[in-house]
């Protein structure tokens, strides 16, 4: 099965070919660890959590690396604050982001690769590419000159760039195009700061994202991935020095994923709408968040509401009952060996792009094929073993079944006991009863699911 993947420098879907036959690297723009961060920086770990997922299922061995951005201005602002050091500042943003991505079953990165640890490979690059004559030295600041480069306009077209966001302004660059390399220390940077030929100073943003790219991964990517609103300047400038440098195309595949939106603006920090994603999930299950981010292709917009969240907690509760429904005792995934038409369009759909709510289409409209068997008393063996392979493939990308769900919990005695009574009021066609029953159970937590001959109590979450 072909795996299409629609690249940022083409526009359009394209077959994915790796450079090495099984083996995918792949690059990921991390955070930056100066604040707690919300749920629009999460939709994109978890659109890079998809695109990891959905090379795992291509039979593709995934090499990931997500930096840890940890020299920036708004960090060094923050220090300046005086309320915490840089040390304690950087290190308590880093581990919460980890937690995270772990809480939201995010795989583990093979690397995160800190920039204060890579600061003397940055000078060398840096070095390389003055010696190169694409960076000049403007009073200790060094800027990449975009006039020597002339494939400059990856991602936009750069007749317009007047319009476009214009960065490192009053440093003294020769173009507006020109952005900074390294910054010259100021004295608002106090100690953070590092020692160059240049003098005291340190890497900036996008030649620390290309420094720790190459080197981790080489001088040729598979596929570097990051929001949209990185497409430009960040990757535009992060790909200018490394082909300029290396005469060599740095990632095969450009992903971005789009924005979520909060009440018409854009979810970003400096808008002040911000929605911090550990008070989100004291409020919502880690697997609710994790739908709600998914239900929507990577490449739309998604627009953020408690409505959103609770429909997507019901839709939880509907798999688990349906993962009950068919008696599923572990989520190992062992690849499917003889997958069945409905669960090969699933995979179709995610290969075509990584249209999540497509195959999250197919797999509800499966379980309400299956349900109706389960009512009509008529689900076989084969149905169960089918169900049960798609319910794990289904979950080796969207990771939503909470291992919880396969514990077959008891059914309290009081429980018991009521429903039975109620069986016998089903009998005896006595629905006022058995519907009262039904409600005395429920104010319990169990809900009772009839099928023609049967009912079957399952856990209320
Ligand atoms: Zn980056």
């Amino acid at each position: 099965m072909i795996l299409k993947l629609y690249n940022s420098t083409t526009s359009q879907k394209e077959d994915f070919k790796s450079i090495s036959p099984n083996i995918v690297s792949m690059y990921c723009c991390g955070p930056t660890v100066y604040d707690a961060p919300h749920l629009g920086n999460f939709r994109t770990f978890v659109f890079y959590d998809l695109v990891k997922r959905v090379l795992i299922q291509n039979g593709f061995e995934v090499n990931q690396v997500i930096n840890i951005t940890d020299i920036d201005d708004k960090i060094i602002d923050k220090v300046n604050s005086g309320a915490i050091g840089y040390k304690e500042l950087t290190a308590k943003f880093n581990d919460m982001f980890l937690q995270h991505s772990l809480s939201l079953n995010i795989q583990e990165a093979n690397q995160y690769p800190k920039t204060s640890d890579h600061v003397e490979a940055m000078i060398g690059f840096i070095k390389a590419l003055i010696d190169k004559e694409y960076a000049y030295n403007v009073d200790g600041n060094i800027f990449f000159d975009t006039e020597k480069y002339s494939k400059y306009g990856k991602f936009v077209n750069i007749e317009n760039i007047d319009r476009l966001e214009s960065e490192d302004d009053g440093l003294g660059k020769k173009n507006q195009k020109d952005f900074a390399l390294w910054k010259t220390w100021k004295e608002e940077d106090g100690d953070i700061t590092w020692e160059s030929e240049w003098g005291k100073g340190r890497p900036a943003w996008h030649t620390e994202c290309a420094v720790l790219a190459t080197q981790s991964l080489g001088k040729t990517i598979d596929i570097h991935c990051g929001g949209v609103d990185l497409k430009f300047p960040h990757h535009e400038n992060e790909s200018a020095q490394v082909e300029a440098l290396l005469d060599s195309v740095f990632s095969n595949y450009w992903l971005h994923s789009e924005h979520l939106i909060l009440e018409e603006e854009k979810m970003s920090k400096s808008l002040g709408n911000i929605l911090n994603i550990g008070d989100l999930l004291n409020q919502y299950s880690a697997e609710t968040i994790r739908l709600f981010l998914l239900s929507s292709h990577y490449r739309s917009k998604i627009y953020f509401s408690d409505e959103k969240l609770s429909d997507s907690s019901k839709m939880i509760d509907k798999i688990n009952r349906f993962v009950k429904s068919v008696g599923l005792d572990t989520l190992d995934h062992n690849g499917d060996t003889n997958p069945s038409g409905d669960y090969l369009r699933f995979v179709e759909s995610l290969n075509d792009d990584l249209n999540t709510p497509e195959a999250l289409g197919i797999f509800f409209d499966f379980i309400n094929k299956k349900n109706k068997k389960i009512h009509e008393d008529s689900l076989s063996e084969e149905d169960i073993e089918e169900s049960k392979k798609f319910i794990l493939g289904f979950n080796s990308i969207f990771q939503i079944i909470h291992p919880s769900v396969l514990i077959d919990e008891e059914v309290p005695e009081e429980v018991q006991k009521l429903a039975f009574i109620r069986e016998g009021m089903r009998d005896k066609k006595n629905w006022e009863e058995a519907d009262r029953l039904r409600e005395e159970i429920e104010k319990m937590g169990w809900l009772i699911e009839d099928s023609e001959s049967s009912q079957k109590l399952v856990r209320k979450k």
